[in-house]
């Protein structure tokens, strides 16, 4: 049978009615009902030529053995936020399976190249508050002493609830060994933002995942009395940070992708009858470029202190966490182009602010790439996350072009 790319459409409608309740679909990572949505995508493979395991931080691995041990991986999570949406996730793997079972039909049953699906254990990082787990693992950028210390809202150890899946932490090191003859790895992944849907396009290609500077910046003022303290005398720390809420938006508008966001503000004592002392922020920054990234950091730095002084104030920041921006490989960048103008005839390329396991993959080298479909309204992480049928059907018929210009390449330069 040729490639069906209706059937994944089916199967993300079936896996919905099997996890989902009224708030949205319930498969977080190390929960029965993600254990569940495991054991029903197992139904799907079970009569095709393929072998399964499962690797060391309990990443699903189904292979279709091919004439050459180099392999495409193609891959994407079954776990999802709570009350989250149908696709996230989900999709890229039942398109993934739905390619996989076009290699098998087209090939025999041995493709020139060997296929691997990937169903990536834990990349919400809902319970535990660790994205990418499973494909951090594959990277070996992961670090088990920081998960050890890790607990859900219960008190449930990270440890605990990865051995009732049978996954020990201190094996996780061995999932490294995956890396082993892959050669590149593919992702199809709803877009999650607006930008598609407003230049009226179906597709995309990911040009890269965005790098991020996450910093908390708290600005010192003094407390002082509402009632008694003139205006020319005060120190408000909210005042300097509120300037630098401001002050971030043209910063980052002076490219076409960056984007700052202040998200959380507190202030000390935080009572209406005093002047704000102490006002803790944040900060989060994103570009794909790494050259961008830097400038605006050091651009929202300067005007922190120049608020602060403005304010009679003084300004600290300190790095919550940051990564680098990991562009993906420019000929599969080219093939997933081409895979979209042939499917849908207008291609578009776009960064992806959030982050996904692809970029865990690419960091451990592997070439990569992926491809977007419009997100309706560009919400996820939500219950009314949805897509268009028919932007889902040309999502896995470009895809599929994409995975078979891929496995030409990869025979190519084997
Ligand atoms: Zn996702």
């Amino acid at each position: 049978m040729p490639l069906n790319p209706q059937r994944p459409i089916d199967e993300l409608k079936e896996l919905r009615a099997l996890t989902s309740d009224e708030n949205g679909a319930q498969r977080v990572a190390w929960t029965d009902t993600w254990l569940k949505a495991r054991d029903w995508f197992r139904t799907k493979w079970q009569d095709l030529p393929v072998e399964q395991h499962y690797d060391a931080a309990g990443n699903n691995y189904i292979t279709l053995k091919g004439e050459s041990e180099k392999a495409l991986l193609l891959g994407s999570h079954l776990d999802s936020v709570p009350n989250g949406g149908w696709l996230d996730g989900a999709l890229g793997m039942l398109a993934g399976l739905e390619v996989l079972r076009r290699f098998a039909e087209q090939y025999n049953g041995r493709p020139p190249v060997t296929i691997r699906l990937v169903d990536w254990a834990d990349e919400e990082g809902a319970r535990f508050g660790r994205s990418l787990l499973g494909s951090s693992a594959f990277a070996g950028t992961h670090s088990i002493a920081a998960d050890r210390i890790r607990t859900d809202r219960y008190g449930i150890p990270l440890e605990d609830a990865l051995r009732r899946c049978g996954v020990e932490i201190d094996r996780f090191p061995e999932a490294e060994h995956e890396r082993k003859n892959a050669a590149a790895y593919l992702e199809l992944h709803i877009e999650q933002g607006p930008v598609l849907e407003r230049m009226n396009l179906p597709l995309a290609v990911v040009l890269g995942t965005k790098g991020v500077e996450r910093h908390a910046i708290t600005f010192h003022g003094q407390e002082a009395h509402s009632g008694s303290t003139p205006m020319n005398v005060r120190h408000d720390a909210l005042a300097a940070a509120a300037k630098l809420a401001l002050e971030i938006r043209p910063i980052a508008r002076k490219h076409s992708d960056a984007v700052c966001t202040m998200g959380s503000v507190k202030t000390f004592p935080g009572i209406v009858t005093a002047v704000v002392g102490r006002c803790e922020t944040t900060l989060d920054q994103r570009d794909l470029d790494a050259g961008i990234l830097a400038t605006m950091y050091q651009e929202a730095h300067a005007a922190s202190e120049r608020f602060a002084k403005e304010e009679g104030c003084t300004v600290e920041w300190s790095r919550i966490w940051s990564i680098e921006p990991v562009p993906f490989h420019p000929t599969l960048v080219q093939f997933c182009q081409q895979s979209i103008e042939e499917t849908a005839g207008t291609s578009h390329s776009l960064p992806s602010g959030p982050l996904h396991d692809a970029a865990e993959v690419s960091r451990a080298g592997i070439p990569t790439v992926m491809l977007f479909v419009q997100s309706l309204g560009g919400i996820s992480h939500n219950k009314i996350e949805d897509t268009r049928e028919k932007h889902l059907a040309l999502a896995v018929t470009a895809f599929d072009k994409l995975a078979a210009k891929t496995a030409a390449w990869i025979t190519q330069t084997a």
